[in-house]
């Protein structure tokens, strides 16, 4: 089934990754989950696929360093020899309002959210050449195109990701990789779960569907997007939010 592939996923060791880390492995792919620095949450993920009969392995690196990305791709192409899928999901939150948000803030998000995803891109997009195609999905977020109180760093990464998922899409459409960005509202995961109750209760009030998305829906919208399905769909921006932007 899907021809052997090898996905990597950053930040797949839980929440929103470890669903699509999931997903990917029970659709037959070869997955590679990277973390930070939970082993522990990257091995439970790991053990999941393994009883559900898939293929994996955890890595650590991060994503904002460029020695701990060619390290993984050293290491993946030795034990797969190929690399067909990228999902740029590793993601931080370091909310402040702006009078308050200090430097470091602002650049340990935009470090993770959108230079991780460059890093990662240019070190493994080319790997996907030799296979004739290649797919890359970028998990935005819809903050990044409406911003949110609070959340200027991410709002700025996040929008960024966008700007760089459809010039990517643009450039690599020549070797048939397709680029995507996904761009979930609120999803139940740990990132959402240290909110506010009151805070929650406001944006619960906010979506038409009257409720936070789950990990799962999400790692079922980029499953599509990696498919040969979604062949004709690149550089695009697609919202699963519950209709909360529309
Ligand atoms: P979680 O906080 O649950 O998980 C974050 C994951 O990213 C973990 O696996 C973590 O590894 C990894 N990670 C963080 N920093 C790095 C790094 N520097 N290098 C490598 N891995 C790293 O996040 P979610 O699942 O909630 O979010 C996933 C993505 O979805 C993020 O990009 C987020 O912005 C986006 N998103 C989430 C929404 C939500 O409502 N939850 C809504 C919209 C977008 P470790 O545990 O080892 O640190």
């Amino acid at each position: 089934m899907n021809d052997g592939q090898v996905a990597i996923v950053t930040g797949g060791s839980r929440g929103i990754g470890k669903a699509i880390s999931l997903e990917l492995a029970s659709s037959g792919r070869r997955v590679a989950i990277v973390y930070k620095s939970n082993r522990d949450r990257a091995l439970e993920t790991l053990k999941e696929i393994e009883s559900l009969g898939g293929e994996g392995d955890i890595f650590q690196a991060d994503v904002t360093k460029w020695t701990d990305i060619e390290e993984v791709v050293k290491r993946v192409l030795t034990k797969w020899g190929r690399i067909d899928i990228l999902i740029n999901n590793a993601g931080i939150t370091k909310d402040k309002l702006l009078f308050k948000m200090d430097e470091e803030d602002w650049d340990e998000v935009l470090d993770t959210d959108l230079k991780g995803a460059f890093i990662c891109t240019r070190l493994i997009a080319r790997h996907m050449i030799k296979n004739g195609e290649g797919r890359i999905v970028n998990i935005a977020s819809v903050i990044g195109e409406i911003g949110n109180i609070g959340q200027s760093n991410y709002s700025a990464a996040k929008a960024g990701l966008i700007g760089f998922t459809k010039a990517c899409a643009k450039e690599l459409s020549r070797w048939n990789i397709t680029v995507n960005a996904v761009a979930p509202g609120y999803i139940d995961t740990e990132m959402t779960s240290i909110l506010d109750e009151s805070i929650k209760k406001e944006y619960l009030s906010r979506i038409p569907l009257g409720r936070f998305g789950k990990a799962e829906e999400v790692a079922k919208l980029v499953l599509f997007l990696v498919s040969k399905d979604a062949s004709y769909i690149t550089g695009q921006v697609i919202n699963i939010d519950g209709g909360l932007v529309m």
